[in-house]
């Protein structure tokens, strides 16, 4: 297999190696794509002593000079956006149009970023003594650790490099071994540029030991992850230590709470699309469906063809699929345990409900349940794929209620003609983001942040900028 790539690590702006190796396969037909290090505590120390080193340099240089790297990468992966896109398809599994829209998005989120060059502001307080100036200045953190899921693995790594590098940071990255091709030639790209050494580093690894080394470090001031709730509890403790700060955006279980007075394609189209993209595994589509009494046999009549019309299969292969495979064999396993057990508690699958014969891939189903209760795993925990549980509801009230009562509070959507309804939706939904009359996705100027086991922190606009910052108040007394 001559033709199988081996990355290295890129730490202080130079690629080295590692004895142990790890395999990524391709989800679709399991087939052998690349092999990545498996980095260790030293490889992971040195990459954050070049982070370190780096830093003070680093966050010397003016703001808009910082941006201009950003541009300077943002420029690159959109000069290699196909090529990029056609990575992610094959090692991650989604389909080359949504590869494409991740790979654009994440250099106009670059962009984004580098725009805050000169918008970043401290803030000049008044005093209560005479003759004296306090000042707020706002100061990067250090080293930023972040830690990577495998769902959207390019752009998760501009949603943390760009606002940790624009604020005078340095940041030393770990990818998903799932996903981690992405990120290995995004690497390459600013290997390409001038960016100063240290000030972006990759490490390959599996979070047992490179992401437990990682979040361990006493040299690193900041750990930015995504991923699930249980590896987020582990950060935490691995960063109690030596206290070190925390920004963990995490899982969720999005509720759709549709009315009756709801425009019903509209809805039944946003809550599939939502469901089928990324064949379900992303964070803030739509996990759970309460729908009104009123509507409810409709809905489910419709969402259920919808689902069923889904083209599914092998997206390097196939042309116009609307979702490819899961991403491995264990989250497939999860998916078919937690609808078999959904329908031995009660729940009535409408279509679906099966491992697809589709080779080799891990491949499910699109897959509708009706008759769920509150109390079933499947309305509780995320399924992360292509299913749908749905639960009748009689009045507004009660499908709020529901909503909130979960550990998950990331996003949560609702459809409804009623303007007053959406206004109580938005006000008694107990989740970090509200989407009326749509799903996901979020935009890059809001703010992505979840409430209970979602989260700590969030990502993207001004509030998610200044994460990545730490406020020194300065106080000046003038001499006489
Ligand atoms: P995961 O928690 O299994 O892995 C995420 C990353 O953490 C990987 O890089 C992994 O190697 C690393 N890791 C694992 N154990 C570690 C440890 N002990 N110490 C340090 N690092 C460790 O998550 P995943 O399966 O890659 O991603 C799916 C999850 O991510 C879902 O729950 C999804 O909802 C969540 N997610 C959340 C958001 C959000 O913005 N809130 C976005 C995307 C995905």
């Amino acid at each position: 297999m001559s033709d199988i790539i081996t990355y290295q690590n890129y730490i202080d702006s130079a690629f080295s190696g590692s004895d142990e190796l790890i395999e990524v396969l391709n989800p679709a037909n399991a087939e052998l794509l690349a092999r990545i290090p498996s980095a260790g505590a030293e490889q992971v120390e040195r990459a954050i002593a070049a982070a370190r080193k780096a830093q003070k340099g680093w966050a010397a240089r003016p703001a808009i000079e910082r941006a201009g790297y950003l541009r300077k990468i943002a420029s690159k992966v959109r000069d290699n956006a196909e090529r990029l896109a056609k990575i992610i398809t094959r090692e991650q599994g989604k389909v080359p149009g949504l590869a494409l829209v991740e790979v654009n998005f994440t250099a106009d989120y670059l962009d984004y970023m580098a725009e805050w060059a000169r918008r970043l502001e401290g803030e000049v307080l008044t005093s209560d003594r005479a003759n004296e100036h306090i000042f707020l200045l706002r100061k990067p953190l250090g080293v930023v650790a972040g830690i990577l899921p495998w769902n959207f693995p390019f752009f998760l790594i501009a949603r943390k490099m760009a606002p940790a590098l624009l604020t005078g940071n340095t940041i030393v990255i770990k990818p998903s071994e799932e996903t981690p091709i992405n990120c290995f030639e995004f690497a390459k790209l600013v290997a390409e540029t001038d960016l100063p050494k240290g000030v972006f580093n990759v490490v390959g690894g599996t979070g047992a030991k490179a992401g437990q080394a990682l979040t361990s470090s006493a040299g690193v001031d900041l750990i930015s992850f995504t991923g699930s709730v249980g590896t987020g509890s582990r950060i935490m403790a691995a960063a109690a230590p030596h206290i070190t700060k925390l920004n963990l955006e995490l899982g969720g279980k999005a509720p759709a709470i549709v009315l009756a007075d709801a425009d019903l394609e509209l809805a039944v189209n946003a809550i599939k699309a939502s469901r089928v993209i990324n064949t379900g595994q992303v964070c803030n589509c739509a996990e759970r469906v309460y729908v009104e009494r009123k509507v409810a046999e409709q809905f489910i009549d419709k969402i259920a063809s919808a689902m069923a019309t889904t083209r599914y299969g092998d997206p390097s292969v196939e042309a116009d699929l609307d979702m490819g495979p899961l991403i491995n064999q264990a989250g497939l396993d999860k998916v078919a345990q937690m609808v078999k057990t959904a329908i031995g508690n009660g729940a009535q699958l409408v279509t679906g409900g099966a491992v697809a014969d589709k080779g080799k891939g891990f491949h499910y189903q699109p897959t509708v349940l009706a008759g769920c209760k509150a109390d079933m795993e499947i309305m509780r925990k995320e399924i992360f794929g292509p299913v749908l549980p749905i639960q009748i509801v009689d009045s507004l009230d009660e499908a709020i209620a529901l909503a909130n009562d979960s550990e998950y509070g990331l996003t949560s959507s609702i459809y409804t003609r009623n303007l007053s309804s959406a206004l109580k939706a938005s006000r008694e939904l107990d989740f970090g983001e509200t989407y009326i009359n749509r799903e996901n996705f979020e935009a890059m100027q809001g703010f992505h942040a979840g409430t209970r086991k979602s989260g700590i922190g969030g990502a993207d606009g001004k509030h998610g900028l200044y994460e990545y910052t730490r406020t020194q108040v300065v106080y000046v007394q003038e001499q006489s």
